[in-house]
């Protein structure tokens, strides 16, 4: 597979060769095509498979169609992941990659200051990157909605639930309406993981890097 088989437009093709990548990674070549269909996805990969593009550039394709059907306020796309590093990284690249469509990302994690996530998440994005306990404390606030989450991603989950944040992961996952796409990103399969798969999950495909 090369990155024309994914049938992104000039814009983002164009950010791509500028991150001087040759090729799609395994888990983007059997990522991607899943994701952009719209079906929901278990990856099973580890830190530097590439996964995080696996599930932002769908995303981007995502939030644009969804955009024009639901205009109005609050995020389209949720990225749960565990740690405060984890967040800004993924941040990162939805700024560099969702810039070629003026989308806008806010981070926000524990240990950052409230206050200036609320104005952040207050003055507007199509992406939000988030751990899970700061994510509830902001939606308990009223500082964002998850009302017009339609992209719901939950990054390196295995870890999450290493962590503690199970009961937070499974209260974000009841928040969002049901017509969702979910996508499950983690570096083990256990059996605690699978079970949180066949809750939130609808008729999955799973993805091994
Ligand atoms: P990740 O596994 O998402 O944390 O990505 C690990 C690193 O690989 C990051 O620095 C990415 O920028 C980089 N990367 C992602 N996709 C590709 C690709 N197709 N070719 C080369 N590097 C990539």
């Amino acid at each position: 597979t090369s990155f024309a088989h994914f049938g992104f437009d000039e814009q983002l093709m164009h950010q791509i060769r500028k991150s001087e990548y040759t090729q799609p990674t395994p888990i983007q070549c059997q990522g991607v095509p899943i994701a952009l269909s719209g079906r929901d996805m278990i990856g099973i990969a580890k830190t530097g498979s590439g996964k995080t593009a696996a599930f932002i550039w769908p995303m981007l394709v995502h939030i644009m169609d969804q955009k024009e059907l639901e205009p109005g306020e609050g995020p389209i796309a949720v990225i749960v992941c565990p740690t405060r590093e984890l967040c800004q990284q993924i941040h990162a690249e939805c700024k560099r990659f969702g810039k070629v469509y003026s989308l806008r990302s806010v981070a926000v994690y524990g240990g950052g200051s409230m206050w200036e996530q609320a104005k952040a998440l207050q003055e507007g994005a199509e992406i939000v990157v988030c751990t899970p306990g700061r994510l509830i404390d902001h939606v308990k606030k009223k500082a964002t909605s998850l009302q017009r989450v339609t992209y719901l991603v939950f990054d390196e989950a295995d870890r999450m639930f290493d962590m503690g944040f199970e009961y937070q992961v499974r209260s974000i996952a009841s928040h969002v309406r049901p017509d969702r796409q979910t996508l499950l990103f983690s570096a083990t399969f256990r059996k605690k993981i699978e079970r949180l798969a066949r809750d939130i999950l609808v008729d999955p495909i799973r993805v091994v890097q």
